[in-house]
């Protein structure tokens, strides 16, 4: 098999990550004259017309895909995931010193971490590692504090760096749910109302970094207690639901790209659409990893992620001639994340199922000349 002349490229970032290339186009194509207005969106004020039809149009669209009930606010905030680590327990833990905290892995670790500082959080271990195999912890294993002690419930849906997802929702009936869906949302339909609060991170599958995405409950804001007295007014929740995302400026390109991405979310077919094409990309990767032990992914398959894929060379003094010949290919960033090693390649929505084609074509090439 003969290695490809160098002509297209694939990113396989895990964030910030690609972007849909008409989104990039439109962008590129309306950058100084947004409109015929003269002037680039990143150059008008956040509370001029112009901007608030982008701001409308794209909160609009998000709702529509959503399907987003009216009694949930959608904020556009700064500050990426790790900001709301601690707006969270701020702006929700009312009087009570205590909150579930589901850990999964790297990111649920963190946010377990901050939320140290504001309370006692009550970690639920969920991970089982039967000799190298992972598997999550059924949910009737899962000992949650009571509603009366502990407030809400964290978890991570998708672990961006440990490739684990928890697919199932978390039928916990009387617990607030506040869920980090920084690397899956908009990846597949979505029960909101599943929810009290959702936030992401845009640089994976929404838009540039800059912008972070919080839906939240009407009932869950002004959880007025001590911590809510020293909460900052930026991440106030309340404060930036009644000031329409706008109570400080917004980082205004980052959601004007975001309002091109759910456009073209929408063009593609919608969410049903989407997670179709997101589960035929994962589908193909995991064939070639599972066909023979060249490579290897020990996860539970009910609990591997369709955005994050991760795997190792059982031979793994191979990994960085693995990674030098993928770029031959055009497959960039396929490096495992520093903390995990291996290889991880990220599949959001804007991946092609061309760039896996390519991937799983370099890995059965790769595994025949080196296996
Ligand atoms: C990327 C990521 C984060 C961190 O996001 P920042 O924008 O860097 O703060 C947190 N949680 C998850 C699940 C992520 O994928």
């Amino acid at each position: 098999m003969k290695i490809q002349e160098n002509k297209k490229i694939f990113n396989f970032s895990a964030g910030p990550a690609m972007l849909p290339i008409e989104v990039l186009k439109l962008a590129q194509e309306e950058l100084c004259n947004w409109h015929g207005s003269g002037k680039s969106i990143m150059e008008i004020s956040h509370r001029s017309k112009e901007f608030l039809e982008v701001a409308y149009t794209s909160e609009h669209d998000l709702r529509e895909l959503l399907m987003i009930p009216e009694n949930y606010k959608v904020l556009f905030c700064h500050g990426g995931a790790r900001t709301h680590f601690a707006a969270i327990p701020m702006n929700l833990l009312g009087s009570a010193t205590s909150a579930n905290y589901v850990n999964s892995g790297y990111w649920t670790q963190f946010a377990i971490q901050e939320a140290k500082k504001y309370c006692i959080p009550h970690v639920i271990n969920i991970i089982v590692n039967d000799n190298g195999f992972i598997t999550v912890k059924p949910l009737y294993h899962w000992n949650l504090l009571p509603n009366n002690i502990a407030p809400y419930l964290h978890y991570c849906p998708n672990e961006t760096i440990d490739g684990l997802a928890i697919h199932q929702s978390l039928d916990f009936t009387d617990t607030v749910i506040v869920g980090d869906l920084s690397s899956v949302l908009l990846s597949q339909p979505l029960d909101v109302t599943n929810f009290g609060v959702i936030y992401a991170s845009a640089q994976k599958n929404i838009g540039p970094a800059g912008l972070t995405l919080v839906i939240i409950r009407e009932d869950l804001l002004e959880r007025t207690g001590y911590l809510y007295d020293v909460l900052p007014s930026v991440l106030n929740y309340t404060i930036l639901s009644k000031n329409k995302s706008m109570f400080n400026t917004p980082p205004t390109f980052a959601w004007y790209i975001a309002g091109l991405v759910f456009k073209w979310i929408k063009l593609q077919g919608g969410l049903i659409e989407i997670e179709k094409r997101n589960y035929v990309k994962a589908n193909l990767l995991y064939q070639v990893i599972d066909e023979n032990d060249f490579y290897y992914n020990k996860i539970d398959p009910l609990y591997r992620s369709r955005m994050n894929v991760i795997f190792n060379l059982t031979n793994t003094s191979l990994i960085n001639c693995f990674l030098k010949q993928s770029l031959s290919y055009g497959l960039h960033a396929l490096q495992g994340h520093r903390a995990v090693g291996g290889i991880r390649a990220s599949l959001y929505n804007a991946m092609p199922l061309e760039g896996i084609q390519v991937l799983v074509e370099f890995m059965r090439y790769f595994a025949y000349r080196y296996g």
